[in-house]
């Protein structure tokens, strides 16, 4: 990578920024074979900061090489899982001791608001801390059939998994994948989001400090259509590990069928916050405001729909509007900030189209389009404010459809039955939020509800060990403590005999007239 010095700005801009990033491929730092590349902006000046290699088919073919290579003949699939362990757990303490870096890249690349950013890289250390402790504590199953068999599971990593991520807290997302796939033995190639390249080339001097062997870990940047595509399509890699779109996750699942491979799919979400007239409001407004207004609600499991009992609707929406109007907008740097800018320009656009759909199909409470009094210099950013529309009819494009940004449709509703209509009525099943002190109501409601993931009186808080993931749109598999494990292994069944076989003696009776 090349470096260069801050520049002055209108806003924070960190000191030795790369102005250009390049792949990693089995240990070294190399450009796309043809020189191709693609521009990295940033998202509050809107201006290039820096190239990035621009993966083709021939850069995935020589990161699956590598990865095939370290798989096959490599030390990392046979080492114990101590050994791993100990590597993953110094590649924990490298991005800790990095944190504040680690924040202040992601923060200038997504636009997320810094104290956001910095919660993010102490995540993605977590993650590799859990899994190395998981892989240690692994045991499989053995069973006995007296007197005739024993059987017992022999765990296997797969071998290359590919790793496809998006860019709404790309260094998290991308640990969530790397730690399971590397804790079990196999080797990868990532390919991080197009806006957001530059938090996963540090990757490549982490794993090298920690004593990653060469070839494990392999980084291919690009566009989806082109570096994604290709290593989707590759015949020598049998896992694929997505997180995005859903239609993303659509065209994946058919690339992927010729060669039949193992898909996690982890998509799009349009996640309701039931609010009952029981419930304590100061809390639920504090968490729901949190649940979608936090990350610029680019988040797959926001709570974007918010439904509300009638008898406290008015009073709800009010209060929640009004905290809305207040939430601090601004530098993402800034520690003050609640909400920053949007990732990309394309993506503003998307979502300022969606606030003014929205102003057809709801009542306009907070927001409504670019904040206003943004500093001299801010004023072309992708800032939204946050913007709340009430009384979203069911049908509403702004009830159904995923935005992915600060804004939030309510809709009220008179009992029990209807906010369980209301709730599943979209083809997302991500998360569910619910608040009310009616324990029972809780659980039985939760039941009822087609979201992989449920928070009672809660907004997103996860332990690791949980599942994750979605049904119906939202995703296909579930990832997550010991569901990583079995997504990145196999479990070859060992059968032994000890005692006699019965074996049927084919061809040991004559035929007749032979
Ligand atoms: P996206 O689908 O546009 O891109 C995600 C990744 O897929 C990127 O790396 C992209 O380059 C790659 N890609 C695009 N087309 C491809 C193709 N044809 N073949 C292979 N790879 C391809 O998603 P995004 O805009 O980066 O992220 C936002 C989406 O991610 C939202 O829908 C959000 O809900 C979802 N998301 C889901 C979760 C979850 O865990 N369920 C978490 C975070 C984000």
């Amino acid at each position: 990578m090349t470096f260069t010095s801050a520049e002055t700005s209108t806003h924070y801009v960190p000191q030795d920024l790369p102005t250009h990033i390049q792949h990693y491929i089995n240990g070294q730092f190399v450009d796309s074979v043809g020189g191709t590349t693609f521009d990295v902006l940033d998202p509050v000046s809107n201006t290039n900061y820096a190239t990035a290699a621009a993966g083709q088919k021939e850069d995935i073919d020589l990161a699956v090489g590598a990865a095939r290579e370290a798989f096959v003949n490599g030390p990392w699939p046979q080492m114990k899982p101590r050994e791993r362990a100990r590597i993953l757990n110094k590649i924990a303490d490298a991005v800790e001791a990095q944190e504040a870096r680690l924040a202040e890249l992601e923060t200038f690349d997504t636009g997320l608001p810094i104290t956001q950013a910095k919660g993010q890289a102490l995540r993605a250390a977590e993650n590799f801390r859990f899994f190395a402790d998981l892989v240690v504590a692994q045991f499989d199953d053995a069973m006995k059939v007296p007197g005739s068999q024993i059987n017992y599971v022999n765990r296997k990593p797969i071998g290359v998994a590919g790793l496809i991520t998006p860019w709404n807290t790309p260094f998290m997302l991308e640990s969530w994948k790397l730690a399971p796939a590397l804790a079990t033995g196999n080797t990868v190639v990532l390919k991080p989001a197009e806006f957001t390249p530059l938090s996963a080339s540090l990757w490549a001097q982490i794993f090298k400090d920690a004593g990653l062997p060469d070839g494990v870990f392999n980084l291919v940047n690009g566009l989806g259509e082109e570096a994604g595509d290709a290593l989707v399509k590759h015949p020598d890699v049998p896992l694929i590990s997505f997180t995005g779109e859903t239609t993303t996750g659509q065209t994946i699942f058919r690339n992927a069928a010729a060669n039949l491979k193992g898909l996690s799919m982890e998509l799009g979400g349009k996640s309701p916050c039931v609010v009952f007239a029981d419930a304590d409001l100061d809390a639920a407004i504090d968490s729901a405001l949190f649940g979608v207004f936090s990350l610029n609600g680019e988040r797959c499991t926001a709570g974007s729909r918010i439904l509300v009992e009638r008898a406290i609707y008015d009073e709800f929406c009010e209060k929640f509007a009004a905290r809305a109007r207040n939430i601090v907008v601004g530098d993402p740097h800034d520690p003050k900030t609640e909400v920053g800018a949007l990732v990309h320009p394309e993506h503003y656009e998307k979502v300022a189209k969606y606030v003014e759909i929205g102003k057809t199909e709801g009542r306009l409470l907070a927001g409504g389009g670019r904040p206003e009094n943004m500093p001299a210099g801010l004023n072309n950013s992708n800032y939204i404010a946050p913007t709340v529309f009430a009384d979203v009819a069911p049908d509403a494009r702004i009830f159904q459809e995923e935005i992915f940004g600060p804004v939030v449709a309510i809709t009220p509703f008179e009992n029990e039955d209807e906010a369980l209509a209301l709730a599943n009525n979209t083809r997302y099943g991500l998360a569910a939020y619910i608040w009310t002190q009616n324990l029972t109501r809780a659980h039985n409601f939760s039941q009822n509800l087609e979201a992989g993931m449920v928070w009672l009186n809660s907004h997103n808080v996860r332990d690791l060990r949980t599942p994750f993931g979605g049904v119906k749109a939202s995703g296909l598999g579930h990832e997550g403590g010991y569901r990583s494990i079995d997504f990145y292994t196999d479990q070859q069944a060992v059968h032994i005999t000890l005692g006699a076989v019965h074996t049927p003696k084919f061809g040991h009776t004559p035929k007749s007239g032979a």
